[in-house]
C-alpha cells in the first residue's frame, strides 16, 4: 500500500520531525528543505545502505568526497555551461515564470493567460564569488552534478589506488540546480544530494555493463522497499539523451504526483574523460568532444600495446531526495484496526527505520521500571549501535501510535513480571503481535 496523496506524506513529515521548510521563520526559502531529527536518521540510513552496496562490496569501487566549489572550467569542457539548460517561458500578465516543457495549452498554468513569451534558455547552474573581490573573473559554481569531480579525480585515483578496469569511484554528495519551478515537496529541489557511482571499462564492455548495473540497481531498490514492479524501465529515445549519453535507462517511479524518474542510468562513452583530457590527439576517442588547451591532465589508460584509450563510463545517479519520497511514499499505510479505529503505520525496511526500538516502562517514573528500561535501552544502543529511545511517558497506547507511524520496527515494554522474572513484552510494527521473551534473549527476536 503507498500514500494516499502528498498531502499525507508531507503532514506526517512535519508532525512527526522528517522534514521542514527551510528558513520557515523568515517566510521560507523555495525549492528547499531541512531533515529534522528522524528525516536525517531516513536519509543517513538510505546513504549507508547505497554506500555499502555499491562499494564495501565492491573491491573495485573507491570512494570519494570532492569539493562542491567547482572550477568554472570544469563545467565548460563538460557541456554544463552550454547545455544544461532548461527552457524558460514568462507570462506577460501575472509575471509567473514557468518551465516551457511543464506548460499544457499554451496557458499560463498559474493565471491562465495566454500571453506567454517565445522560451529561452535558462542555465540551472548556480554561480558563487571565490574571495574577496568580487568580480566576473573570481567565481565557482556549485557543482550540478557530483560526477564532474569524479572525472577531474580520475588520474589521482589512478595513481594512489593503481586500479584496472573495470573499476569504479562512487561519490555522495550535494549538488545544486536552479530549478525553475521547485515543486512537488521534495521531488525537485534546488539543493539535494546525489548519490553517483561512474564505473570505467574498456569502450567494447559498456553495453553490458549497462545492462548489469540495470540489475544491480533495480536489486537494491527492491531492498529499500520499492519493488521491480513498482519501476518502469524507460530506455530514453535518442533525441531525449543528455549530451554526454550514448544510451540511458531512467528508473521511472509514480510518485503522489504521478510518474517521473528516480534514478538514471546511463553510458557517458568516453565523453567526460575526454573532455577534460589535454593533448586528446595523443588519445583515442570516439565522443565528439571540444579542443581543450586548459587541461593539465590526460584521462586515459595505456592497452596492452603500450596504446592510449580512454575508458567508457557507466553511471548509476541516483537523488536521495527522490528516494526517500519514494521509500516513504511504499511504506506509508493505513490500516483498520478490528476496534474500529485507523492506524497509519510506516513499513519501513528495518534497516532505514530512524529508531530501531523503543523501550517502554509500564508505568511513569517508577524507578525499578524506569532503571530497567534504562539499562536494557542502553545495552542495545551499545550492541546495535543505532538510535533507540527510552519512552518514559506511561502511555502504552500513545507511544505504540508514535512509534508505529514514525516506522520504529519493535516496541518493548517493561512491566512488574519484567522486574520479579526477567522478561519483556516485544511487539512487532506491522504484524502488532505481542511476545513475552526472557531479557536475554532480545536480540534473537529483532532484525535489521
Ligand atoms: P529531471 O528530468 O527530473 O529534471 P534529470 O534527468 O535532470 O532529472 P539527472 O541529471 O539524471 O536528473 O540527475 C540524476 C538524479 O538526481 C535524478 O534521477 C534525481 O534522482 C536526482 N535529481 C536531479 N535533479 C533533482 C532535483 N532538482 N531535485 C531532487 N533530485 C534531483
Amino acid at each position: 500500500m503507498v500514500a494516499q496523496s502528498m498531502d499525507s506524506l508531507v503532514s506526517l513529515s512535519k508532525r512527526r520531525g522528517f522534514i521542514f521548510q527551510s528558513n520557515n521563520i523568515y517566510g521560507g526559502l523555495q525549492g528547499v528543505y531541512d531533515f529534522g531529527p528522524l528525516g536525517v536518521e531516513l536519509k543517513k540510513n538510505i546513504r549507508e545502505s547505497w554506500w555499502s552496496d555499491i562499494v564495501y562490496k565492491n573491491e573495485n569501487i573507491f570512494g570519494l568526497d570532492a569539493s562542491i566549489l567547482t572550477h568554472p572550467l570544469v563545467l565548460n569542457y563538460s557541456g554544463h555551461e552550454e547545455t544544461f539548460t532548461d527552457p524558460l517561458v514568462d507570462c506577460k500578465d501575472c509575471k509567473a515564470r514557468h518551465r516551457a516543457d511543464f506548460i499544457n495549452d499554451s496557458k499560463c498554468p498559474l493565471c491562465g493567460s495566454t500571453s506567454l513569451t517565445e522560451p529561452r534558455d535558462f542555465n540551472l547552474m548556480f554561480k558563487t564569488n571565490i574571495g574577496p573581490v568580487a568580480d566576473s573573473n573570481n567565481f565557482a559554481y556549485l557543482r550540478p552534478e557530483t560526477a564532474q569531480q569524479i572525472f577531474t579525480n580520475f588520474k589521482n585515483i589512478m595513481d594512489s589506488s593503481s586500479p584496472s578496469l573495470p573499476f569504479g569511484i562512487a561519490q555522495i554528495g550535494k549538488a545544486f540546480r536552479n530549478e525553475i519551478t521547485p515543486r512537488n515537496f521534495i521531488f525537485r529541489v534546488r539543493e539535494f544530494e546525489q548519490m553517483e557511482l561512474e564505473y570505467f571499462v574498456k569502450p567494447n564492455d559498456a553495453d553490458k555493463a549497462l545492462e548489469e548495473w540495470l540489475e544491480q540497481r533495480l536489486k537494491w531498490w527492491d531492498m529499500q522497499g520499492v519493488c521491480k514492479d513498482k519501476l518502469e524501465i524507460y530506455d530514453v529515445p535518442s533525441d531525449e539523451l543528455s549530451h554526454y549519453s550514448k544510451k540511458t535507462y531512467d528508473l521511472m517511479y509514480e510518485f503522489p504526483h504521478g510518474k517521473e524518474e528516480l534514478e538514471g542510468i546511463a553510458n557517458r562513452t568516453d565523453f567526460d574523460l575526454g573532455s577534460h583530457s589535454q593533448n586528446q590527439e595523443t588519445l583515442k576517442i570516439n565522443a565528439k568532444i571540444k579542443h581543450n588547451p586548459d587541461s593539465k591532465s590526460k584521462l586515459g589508460i595505456q592497452d596492452e600495446n603500450g596504446e592510449w584509450f580512454v575508458p567508457y563510463v557507466i553511471e548509476p545517479s541516483a537523488g536521495i531526495e527522490r528516494a526517500f519520497l519514494a521509500i516513504l511514499n511504499e511504506a506509508y499505510t493505513e490500516e483498520s484496526l478490528e476496534n474500529g479505529k485507523n492506524r497509519i503505520v510506516l513499513k519501513l525496511k528495518p534497516h532505514l527505520a530512524p529508531i530501531k526500538a523503543a523501550v517502554i516502562p509500564l508505568k511513569k517514573n517508577d524507578m525499578g521500571l524506569v532503571k530497567m528500561a534504562t539499562e536494557l535501552k542502553n545495552k542495545l544502543q551499545k550492541d546495535i549501535d543505532q538510535r533507540i529511545v527510552l519512552e518514559n511517558t506511561g502511555n502504552i497506547g500513545k507511544s505504540y501510535r508514535k512509534h508505529d507511524e514514525i516506522g520504529t520496527p519493535y516496541c518493548i515494554t517493561i512491566d512488574f513480571d519484567s522486574l520479579a522474572e526477567g522478561t519483556v513484552t516485544i511487539r512487532d510494527r506491522d504484524t502488532m503481535k505481542q511476545n513475552t521473551i526472557k531479557v536475554e534473549s532480545i536480540s534473537k527476536h529483532m532484525s535489521f
